[in-house]
């Protein structure tokens, strides 16, 4: 027998029954998405390998380690897209989108790629909803993204959830938090991890996204961000956190939260889930109002966030309603054409119909009606036929009906309005 072919480590099949959830959980992040006026864009999976180290930085884990980068046939240096910000801000420069007011409001929802350990969480393949909103400046929009983004929590129903909340303040601000942690560290390079020993001198900010235990103790007595921000970003995030308040939404002041992307400036935010294991951020965004000048646009202020829909999707519970379809059983030819007319008509009015391809005996087509979890099943057989009338049957209640043979609207209400 030739050898089997797997999926590669990393990547993962979702199979139709986890799918459905998949499915449920865009919409309603779309239904969310469309009551805040965000419109949809789709965007290519491949991308020039510049756009990335340009926007989220040369010296990140993502640039550095995690992409799937390669050179293809043509020489041309191409990655797999690690995250949606940068494409989407490149597609808003490329065709111009400031000149057009619907454009400011965007989402797109795929698969990222990063070549990371794959464990609990993690995974190489991984799916995305990702909003972006450009063009204002103002702590009103932060305010409304986030906000957007717990509808969105809360819409699932996800019980419990933690928003992390921090600022990185200005090119300004920073630089001058950057030196002050320079300095901190300068003396600590024995203690931190040899990653961090690195990322010291080339990128100090990224220490505090380090998990490892002993950076973590050095980092409790180094200066925070929050210390050093200017007048300008401090009243920004001052004004944030009246407006969270005002939307009635909890938040958490973390001032270690840098986030693995060197674009961010001010805002930034996490959404973690206790209890889900080490993996727990399933959401995270902010706003980066230098990237766009950065990738040779014009200077836009931009605000987004992701959510990590592999990680989320074990948090939402199952939805109340589960579709269930009508079954028709048919027996004999004659029973099959009129149930073809059925089941144009049936479908045609947004009912879910299932037949029985195999046309066995009645009970194995009600087998298979249980097995399909069918709420209803009409059955039309030679007595059906004869009579005149075909049999409703309610598969929780066991009840029977006579109905008329062909469609008619008369059941739709009944079998619309079953309870389910
Ligand atoms: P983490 O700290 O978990 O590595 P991150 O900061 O790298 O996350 P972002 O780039 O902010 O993640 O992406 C937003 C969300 O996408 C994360 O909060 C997470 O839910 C999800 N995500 C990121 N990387 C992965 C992955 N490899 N597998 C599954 N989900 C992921
Ligand atoms: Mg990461």
């Amino acid at each position: 027998m030739p050898k089997r072919i797997q999926t590669i480590r990393g990547f993962r099949d979702i199979l139709p029954q986890e799918a459905q959830k998949w499915w449920y959980v865009e919409r309603t992040a779309r239904d969310v998405f469309s009551l805040f006026g965000f419109r949809e864009v789709k965007l290519p999976i491949l991308e020039q390998t510049a756009l990335f180290a340009r926007s989220i930085g040369e010296t990140t884990d993502i640039v550095e380690k995690e992409m799937y980068s390669f050179q293809d046939k043509g020489g041309d240096n191409v990655s797999l897209r690690p995250e949606a910000t940068a494409s989407i801000v490149r597609m808003f420069i490329q065709h111009s989108l400031y000149q057009q007011p619907l454009a400011a409001k965007l989402f797109t929802i795929g698969p990222m790629f990063r070549r990371e350990r794959p464990q609990k969480g993690r995974y190489r393949q991984f799916y995305q909803i990702d909003a972006e909103m450009f063009g204002f400046e103002r702590p009103l929009a932060d305010a409304e993204m986030i906000f957007m983004l717990t509808t969105i929590l809360n819409q699932l129903k996800v019980a419990e959830y933690d928003l992390h909340l921090n600022s990185l303040g200005c090119p300004q601000c920073r630089q001058a938090f950057k030196e002050a942690l320079k300095r901190f560290l300068e003396d600590k390079h024995q203690k931190l991890c040899p990653d961090c020993q690195r990322r010291r001198l080339l990128n100090p900010l990224r220490v505090f996204d380090c998990k490892s235990e002993g950076c973590k103790e050095v980092l409790k007595e180094a200066p925070l961000i929050t210390q050093y921000l200017c007048q300008d970003c401090k009243t920004h995030f001052e004004s944030l956190k009246g407006y969270l308040e005002a939307f009635g939404i909890a938040y958490l002041l973390d001032p270690y939260l840098v986030r693995g992307l060197d674009y961010y400036t001010r805002t930034i935010f996490e959404v973690t889930i206790p209890g889900i294991g080490a993996q727990s951020a399933v959401a995270g965004g902010g706003r980066y109002d230098n990237l766009i000048e950065v990738l040779g646009g014009r200077s836009t202020p931009a605000i987004g966030f992701a959510i990590g829909m592999d990680r989320l999707l074990p948090c939402v519970p199952d939805p109340d309603k589960e579709a269930r379809p009508i079954f028709l059983a048919l027996l004999g030819e004659e029973a099959v054409k009129i149930g073809l007319k059925w089941v144009q008509f049936l479908r045609k009015v947004g009912i879910w119909t299932e037949i029985d391809y195999r046309l066995g005996s009645l009970k194995s087509q009600l087998n298979r009606a249980n097995h399909l979890k069918a709420k209803f099943c009409l059955i039309i057989g030679e007595d059906e036929i004869k009579k005149g009338k075909a049999i409703l049957r309610d598969m929780d209640t066991k009840e029977q009906l006579n109905v008329a043979l062909e469609p008619n609207s008369e059941i739709i209400e009944k079998l619309k309005g079953g309870k389910n």
